[in-house]
């Protein structure tokens, strides 16, 4: 699973083609819709395959918006407190073994897991990690899609 997203009339290699899998594309889209509204507003639907995304002067003028931020340390800025937070959300107790740390379904029997004292899902620790860790968040991702939407002559989002 994933978001490709196709220059419309890219200028160089760069803008011709930028994909992300979901788990970094949405941090991503997040960032641009939350610190760049006005640039970001055009393009309705930064969060799904539909085709939305940019004309060329405004993927243009959104890429040198990032790119910016990248030089002014807003993106690092944003990337160490989106990291905090996620840091800071607690585990939850694992569905699979009952926060036991030992699987006894009908897997954990069939794979020995009972007798070992261990659940694969947790690998034996209770708990798991928050569905929010599984986005992350970094300036070179920012970087990257920057680069492409300055170069891409418009963009769609696929
Ligand atoms: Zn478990």
């Amino acid at each position: 699973m994933g978001m490709d997203v196709y220059g419309k009339a890219p200028t160089s290699e760069k803008g011709e083609y930028f994909r992300n899998s979901v788990w970094y594309w949405h941090p991503l889209a997040e960032y641009i819709q939350a610190a760049h509204p006005a640039l970001a507003e055009p393009c309705q639907h930064w969060h799904t395959n539909d085709g939305d995304g940019l004309d060329a002067e405004q993927a243009r003028a959104l890429g040198e918006a990032l790119r910016a931020d990248i030089h002014k340390g807003t993106v690092a800025a944003y990337a160490s407190a989106y990291a905090a937070r996620i840091e800071s959300i607690p585990r939850e107790g694992c569905r699979y073994c009952e926060g036991t740390g030992t699987r006894r379904d009908e897997v954990g029997q069939q794979m020995g897991m009972v007798e070992r004292g261990w659940c694969n899902a947790c690998d034996g620790v209770g708990t798991c990690a928050p569905p929010e860790a599984h986005y992350p968040f970094d300036e070179a991702n920012v970087a990257a899609f920057a680069r492409f939407a300055i170069a891409s002559g418009g963009f769609e989002i696929w």
